[in-house]
Formats: C-alpha cells, sequence, structure tokens
C-alpha cells in the first residue's frame, strides 16, 4: 500500500498536479503548489461544493471573508489559549517533534531516543500589520475560515433578510503551524477549507446535525469515492475540538491508513456566545413570530480541499500490468489509469492527429481544438504513437480523446475514445462540442 502512495506522488510531480512549494532551494516543510493540472482539479471540487451548497439547497449564502482579523477574534474563539494546541513531546537525541497521538512507546519513532514530557504547542501563525513589528501590532493568519462567518452573522442576517434555520458558506485558505507536517498534502501548514455553518434552533441541532452528515456522505459518493473506503467516526468527547458538542469525522481509507478528510460539528452556540460577550454586541437571534431570543446553534461542516482531492486521486488510481491493450508493443508496460469523475477530471478532451507528418491532418485537428476549447478544457497533442498519447491521456484522467484520421479529411467525421472503456464513436465534426457535453453528463453515447 505504502508503494501505491508513493507512486501517486509522483503521478502528482510528472503530471503537473502539484509540486513542493519552494523547490528550487530545497522546499519548504508542509507546504505544496498545484502545477496546470492541479488546479484545474482543485476548482472543479470548489465549484462542485459551492453549486452543490448554494445552489442545491435552499437558505445557504456565500460569503468571502479577509484572512487577517482582528487578533480579539482568536483570543475569544479559544484558539490562543489551550484549546487550539497539539500536545508535542521532542526527542532528546535528535530533536524533532512528534504529536502526542503519533507516539505509541514512549521513544521517538525516528532514531529511538528518549522523549521529553509532552508540552503543549499552539498552532496559530503570527504575523504583524503595520511596520512595527511590536506586540500591539500582532496578529495571526486564521486557523480555519468559520470564524471570518461568525463576524459576518449579523451583517448576513439583516443585509439578506434571512430566517432561521440558514447556512453561511466560504472557501479559503487556512493555516495552522502544524508539528510534524506529513503524508504529502495530507497535513500542510497551508490549505484550503470549504466550511458551511448552519445557523439554528437549539433543538433542531441534533436534526440537522444528522442530515448534514447524510448530505456529506453522499456528496463523495456522487462524486465517485467508492464506499468502502469512506466511513463516518463518531469522536468521543475527551478527543473533541475544544468547540464541538458532538463530532463526526468523515474518513477516508488512504494508502497509510483511515484519515479525516472532513469534520461535521456541533459547535453549539460557543462562538456566538463568547463573540457576543467578549465583544459587546448581542449576536442573539430574534424570532419575530415567537417572540424569542437566542444565540442560534451552529452545525458546521468543514472539508480540506487538499485532502479530499488527495482522496479522489488515491480512489481514481488503477495500475494495470501489461496494459489494456494487449496488442501494442508497449505491452509490457504498467499502465495507469486514473478513473476520476467525469466532473473532477482537469482535462475533459484531447485533440490528437492521427500522425504528425501530414499537413492536412495536422491542420484540420487544430482547427478541432480550436473549435472545442472554447466549451471544454482541452489538450492538443501530437507527439508519440497514437497509442502512447492514448495512455497520456488515461493517466490524467482526460474523458474524451478525439482523433483526426484520414477518413476525417474525406467526410469530416472523428472518432470519439472513452477513457474507461476504450469504446470508439465516430462523429460528424459539427455535431461534436453536443457530443462531448452530452458524454460529460453522463448520457450513455458509448455503445460497450
Ligand atoms: P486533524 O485532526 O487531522 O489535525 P482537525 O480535526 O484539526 O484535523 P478540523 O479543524 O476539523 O481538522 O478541520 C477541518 C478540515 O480541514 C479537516 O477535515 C481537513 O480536511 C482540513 N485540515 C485541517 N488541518 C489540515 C492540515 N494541516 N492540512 C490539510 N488539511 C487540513
Amino acid at each position: 500500500m505504502e508503494d501505491k502512495f508513493s507512486k501517486i506522488v509522483s503521478l502528482c510531480k510528472r503530471r503537473g498536479f502539484i509540486f513542493p512549494s519552494s523547490e528550487i532551494y530545497g522546499g519548504i516543510g508542509g507546504f505544496y503548489d498545484f502545477g496546470p493540472l492541479g488546479v484545474e482539479m482543485k476548482r472543479n471540487i470548489k465549484d462542485l461544493w459551492w453549486k452543490e451548497m448554494i445552489q442545491n439547497h435552499e437558505n445557504i449564502v456565500g460569503l468571502d471573508a479577509s484572512i487577517i482579523m482582528s487578533p480579539k477574534v482568536w483570543q475569544a474563539s479559544g484558539h490562543l489559549t489551550a484549546g487550539f494546541a497539539d500536545t508535542l513531546l521532542e526527542c532528546k537525541k535528535c530533536h524533532k517533534r512528534f504529536r502526542k497521538d503519533e507516539i505509541k512507546q514512549n521513544k521517538c519513532p525516528e532514531c529511538g531516543g528518549k522523549l521529553t514530557k509532552p508540552r503543549k504547542f499552539n498552532l496559530m501563525m503570527k504575523t504583524f500589520v503595520g511596520p512595527v513589528e511590536e506586540e500591539a501590532s500582532l496578529t495571526y493568519l486564521r486557523a480555519e475560515t468559520c470564524q471570518g462567518i461568525y463576524m459576518n452573522f449579523k451583517n448576513v442576517l439583516n443585509t439578506m433578510r434571512l430566517k432561521l434555520p440558514f447556512g453561511i458558506c466560504q472557501i479559503g485558505k487556512s493555516f495552522r503551524n502544524e508539528i510534524n507536517p506529513k503524508n504529502f498534502i495530507f497535513r500542510t501548514r497551508e490549505f484550503e477549507q470549504m466550511e458551511l455553518q448552519w445557523f439554528c434552533h437549539p433543538k433542531e441541532a441534533k436534526k440537522w446535525f444528522e442530515f448534514w452528515k447524510k448530505e456529506r456522505l453522499k456528496w463523495y459518493e456522487s462524486l465517485g469515492l467508492k464506499k468502502k473506503n469512506l466511513r463516518a467516526k463518531e469522536i468521543p468527547a475527551k478527543e473533541r475540538a475544544h468547540y464541538a458538542k458532538r463530532q463526526v469525522d468523515i474518513e477516508y481509507r488512504f494508502p497509510f491508513g483511515w484519515g479525516e478528510i472532513e469534520g461535521v460539528h456541533n459547535r453549539g452556540d460557543w462562538d456566538l456566545s463568547n463573540h457576543a460577550k467578549h465583544s459587546g454586541e448581542d449576536l442573539r437571534y430574534f424570532d419575530e413570530t415567537k417572540k424569542e431570543k437566542y444565540f442560534p446553534y451552529i452545525i458546521e461542516t468543514s472539508i480540506g480541499v487538499e485532502r479530499s482531492l488527495f482522496a479522489f486521486l488515491c480512489d481514481a488510481f488503477e495500475e494495470i500490468p501489461g496494459g489494456r491493450t494487449k496488442t501494442t508493443k508497449a505491452t509490457k508496460e504498467v499502465e495507469i489509469l486514473l478513473k476520476l469523475h467525469k466532473k473532477l477530471a482537469p482535462i475533459k478532451v484531447a485533440v490528437l492527429p492521427l500522425v504528425r507528418n501530414k499537413r492536412e491532418l495536422v491542420k484540420k485537428a487544430k482547427e478541432v481544438y480550436k473549435l472545442v476549447k472554447p466549451h471544454f478544457v482541452s489538450q492538443y497533442d501530437e507527439i508519440g504513437s497514437i497509442g502512447r498519447r492514448y495512455r497520456r491521456q488515461d493517466e490524467i484522467a482526460t474523458v474524451v480523446s478525439v482523433t483526426v484520421d484520414f477518413q476525417t479529411l474525406k467526410d469530416n467525421t472523428v472518432t470519439c475514445r472513452d477513457r474507461d472503456t476504450m469504446t470508439q464513436i465516430r462523429v460528424k465534426i459539427q455535431n461534436l462540442v453536443e457530443v462531448i457535453k452530452k458524454i460529460l453528463e453522463g448520457e450513455k453515447v458509448f455503445k460497450v
């Protein structure tokens, strides 16, 4: 299984999904850059989540709050105190630090050396605002996006004239000074979160928790994550985040074991009541019909974009020893097929001239590329044998490969090849865009 992990990491680098940050200077632990394919896939995940939340549900609106906020926010939220700290042990010999939950025996997992007593280590990243680096200008990069939502609870409620229950969602960067960033993009120090904060009557919190837990699990399945690799884990009280009354982690079975990709939390009135206390603002909700004033409870669903992207990649990754087309010369190679859901695939269409040394074929293929490009994220590729090019596209999950061949020059038709079944159909160029649209919508265009 470990092997699969390194193969995926290597594919990500080789094919332009993910690169280590600042690589020419030796990198920097816990930071990654998303390359041309990675950025497309990330955008797809974010767009799909946004559409799911805002368009497929009632009473949810969006927000984009600033990353840097008043440090008072973090004081009130409990993030500056022990609440948002990992317990850390240091090896007396090699001085590496480990989270307490990573230590199985009381010795260093790296060199076997003795460990120090556990110490609390706050995860907030510090920065200074303004020209003078002094205590008064100290603030923090946000460690979770939701605090920006609580800051705007009243603004959104009043401007949008919302009634409970309603939700506010946001996508944005968060930063945590993780002691031990590891497992590629699973645990990093800079990452993106997609969060929904659902405000409801305290008496309805239980019901909504169940609702959102189910909705979120359904979303992963709708995008092709295999059920056997997905689970919802109830977190016992002593292991919960400091704000959570109830917590379910949605976990994925990564090659290195089960790991959280999303947290569903009942935050109760922890945040709004603390912010009300510290700021002096009344953040209670007034129900006009029942003449009742109270702090709403908050059900939160919080996903890491990178962790979910990594889960989708792991789930889609298949190796086929000897390849799928047993007749070609390359049969001794191991073929990689990335079976990403169509909606997640970074490249939707590849346009390929059958050969590149025939001027008319290349010219026609470039025309076809120009035709499809405004409609779909597309790639033009003429390098190497056609079999090799198909395999290159399979490896990056391209949904449809369009080949321009000699028959195209006679009757203006091209072949469309399905990534998963390798089935081909002939399509008139004038219908090509419509046919590809149908394929991407999931219509059965290829007859297997
Ligand atoms: P963990 O226990 O793995 O540190 P957490 O319980 O602290 O995670 P939450 O605070 O619930 O995580 O954050 C919600 C989501 O944000 C997580 O499910 C995960 O997808 C993402 N996330 C949190 N920390 C990181 C990180 N260091 N790197 C990448 N993603 C992260």
